[in-house]
């Protein structure tokens, strides 16, 4: 019997072609037929670690690659991946929270538990890009910088990319106080859907839809903007959320090119 999903997908974000993509579940059932839990962190077990990675990235299935991505601080830096040359360990300790590329078969990732992953392509000039938006990286407008890199860089017209937003905190969970929200004064209108204010006196954020405007401003259609729709913090069963336990797991996003 099958209990979990194998791979959580963007939706109708399959739909476009010229890339894979997948977020991890919770849950996997190993080699012994076990139903364990994904271990990205695996705190000084690099080959705990390595082996979930690759135990995910079998189930997509995309075969033999290994995932790049970064070492997330939630910053509004952003890395090109130009180089072939580099590997994952080396790309693995650079500070950063966007990671762009216009290299094909080459899985680019970003690790989430509760921030939003975003992964952005451009069907033309053929360049993707995966994006760890949280509350510091969307304040910081990181979705916003990493489309004018991939402009700058590759020559990307917003209006031609298309966007995904993969599994995060919902509007329906992310309570922050007042002192958090002044963070977003004069970036974001604070009034529905953006914020809603509670009778507790604290707010609601609403990450994604911060994030949508922020890409629509820039020049994405609506229409090219795909997501999820899965809250982290609201279904436990499929996803580690930082807010609801704290201590956890992380998701792994990534998108490939072909
Ligand atoms: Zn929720």
């Amino acid at each position: 019997m099958k209990l979990f999903v194998d791979t959580v997908k963007i939706n109708r974000f399959d739909t476009i072609s010229g890339f894979v993509h997948a977020s991890s579940p919770r849950y996997f059932q190993n080699q012994s037929g076990e139903i364990e839990q994904y271990d990205f962190a695996a705190k000084g077990n690099l080959q705990k670690k390595c082996s979930h990675m690759t135990q995910f990235i079998k189930t997509v299935p995309i075969k033999n690659k290994f995932p790049y991505v970064l070492n997330q601080v939630h910053s509004d830096q952003i890395f090109l991946l130009k180089d072939k040359e580099k590997t994952p360990e080396q790309v693995a300790k650079i500070k950063a929270d966007a990671i762009i590329t216009h290299l094909s078969e080459i899985p680019i990732g970003i690790f989430t538990a509760d921030c939003l992953p975003i992964l952005i392509y451009d069907p033309g000039q053929h360049v993707a890009a995966a994006v760890h938006a949280g509350r510091k990286g969307t304040c910081q407008n990181i979705v916003n910088k990493t489309i004018r890199a991939m402009s700058k860089e590759y020559g990307c017209r917003p209006e031609a990319l298309v966007a995904g937003i993969g599994p995060g905190i919902g509007g329906c969970c992310y309570e922050i106080d007042e002192t958090c929200l002044g963070t977003f004064e004069n970036k974001i209108p604070f009034e529905p859907p953006f914020v809603k204010k509670r009778e507790n006196g604290k707010f609601l954020l609403d990450l994604d839809a911060i994030n949508t405007r922020e890409m629509t401003v820039t020049g994405l259609l609506p229409e090219n903007i795909f997501r999820a729709g899965e809250c982290t913090c609201c279904s436990s069963m499929n996803f580690f959320s930082y807010r609801r336990e704290g201590q956890t797991g992380r998701i792994l996003t990534f998108i490939m090119m072909q």
